[in-house]
């Protein structure tokens, strides 16, 4: 199967596993053998496509996104999120990588500018992360602290192997005042509905109109199936978050943008969605030959007009941007005024363009920041509870 289909990619295709041969006794190793049949598992010596050093090819690189190495991670888990850099406005928060590779495959993904491995990994030590986070408890329990899974790897679409999220979300009931954040494009929920959360987890969907999901972000869940993924998780009192990133410029983009908007208001209304965000497209420099070799140069991405930011990434024009955002934002608001949407991973004077004002003045941001979801389940659980 190529990489062009329109459907959500599962573990049906993926080509084969790999193991290492010491955690062929850890959880995830068990489930592979389950999940796929013999001939697709390997008990391994050694990382396969070891011998594929450097730059990745485009052949190479889509490959990586076909075969899974499970394998131990050796260093620190716990790591700052990128978008805490000097240039940038960012909300600030940390990454957890379980894993690294995605077997799904956006055009624009910025995977493909830094990764060299020629395998998708899934790291079987989670015991490990979850005692660096108990750690981190004995200082910080009190705080609050936000924590991100889908940073090199999507938070769920490789979880009916891994089962993860159900660990995870056991783990943050002992941390109420903490927040975990998965990011997906896909529509793996059920794995983990049935598990009682503090109401610290927050589900997070990318949302792109259908039409750019069909262009650009091949194998993810389509819109429907990310919008009525996310009404499951709303409706066991999962927190929802909902990124409008990256918005791609298309001819037509305002209309498609204008029924993005349509079909999210019709099935959500603002206190569901307690986090939004909104992002243009952006990519490094260094993956734009990749991006061609892999997808051509007729998609929306690889033929964007885009320019050199502050940061050394290229993106529009900071005007096309402020349009992107003001547009899609002022749809938001013609629903209701109680729709809040913060730009994620970009400039200042983009936030002081496109929604005139900076992060923290932004009237309700910063309780997003510090603990609106929080107060919000907090009231929906009161409310729940005929309160
Ligand atoms: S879902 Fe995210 S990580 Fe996966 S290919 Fe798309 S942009 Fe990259």
């Amino acid at each position: 199967m190529g990489f062009d289909s329109v459907t959500e990619f599962s573990l049906r295709d993926i080509d084969h596993v790999y193991i290492d041969s010491k955690v062929v006794g850890s959880s995830v190793a068990r489930r592979a053998f389950n999940l796929f049949e013999p001939s697709r598992v390997s008990i391994v010596e050694a990382e396969p496509f070891a011998d594929d050093k450097g730059e990745l090819s485009a052949l190479q690189f889509d490959r990586s996104k076909k075969n899974i190495y499970l394998t131990e991670f050796k260093g620190t888990f716990f790591k700052r999120c990128p978008g805490a850099r000097p240039g940038l406005t960012c909300c600030n928060y940390f990454v957890l990588n379980l894993g690294l590779q995605c077997n799904m495959n956006c055009s624009y993904c910025y995977l493909q500018s830094f990764i060299n491995t020629p395998v998708m990994k899934i790291y079987t030590n989670i015991e490990q992360a979850l005692n660096e986070l108990e750690v981190m408890g004995r200082d910080l329990s009190g705080e609050t602290l936000r924590v991100g899974t889908g940073e090199v790897i999507d938070s769920l679409s490789l979880d009916p192997l891994s089962l993860y999220s159900r660990e995870l979300i056991r783990f943050f009931r002992k941390y109420p005042k903490w927040k975990l954040e998965f990011k997906t494009k896909s529509s793996q929920v059920d794995q983990f509905l049935d598990v009682e959360h503090a109401g610290n987890v927050v589900v997070s969907f990318s949302m792109n109109p259908q039409n750019v999901i069909a262009s650009e972000e091949h194998g993810t869940a389509s819109l429907l199936g990310r919008l009525e993924a996310a009404a499951k998780c709303r409706d066991r009192g999962f927190p929802l978050a909902f990124h409008f990133d990256p918005m791609i410029w298309h001819d037509g983009w305002r209309e498609s943008y204008a029924q993005l908007v349509r079909e999210v208001t019709a099935r959500f209304a603002p206190h569901e969605v307690p986090i939004s965000s909104v992002g243009a497209l952006r990519f490094q420099p260094e993956q734009r030959h990749l991006m061609r070799e892999r997808f051509g140069l007729s998609s929306m991405v690889t033929s964007a007009e885009v320019v050199s930011s502050a940061d050394g990434k290229l993106r529009y024009d900071q005007s096309v941007r402020e349009e992107m955002f003001e547009f899609l934002i002022g749809e938001f608001r013609k629903h209701s005024a109680e729709w809040r949407i913060f730009l994620c991973m970009e400039t200042p004077e983009t936030w002081l363009g496109a929604v005139k004002a900076m992060p923290k003045s932004v009237v309700g941001l910063e309780q997003a920041f510090d603990g609106r979801v929080a107060r919000v389940f907090g009231a929906r659980k009161e409310i729940e509870k005929g309160i």
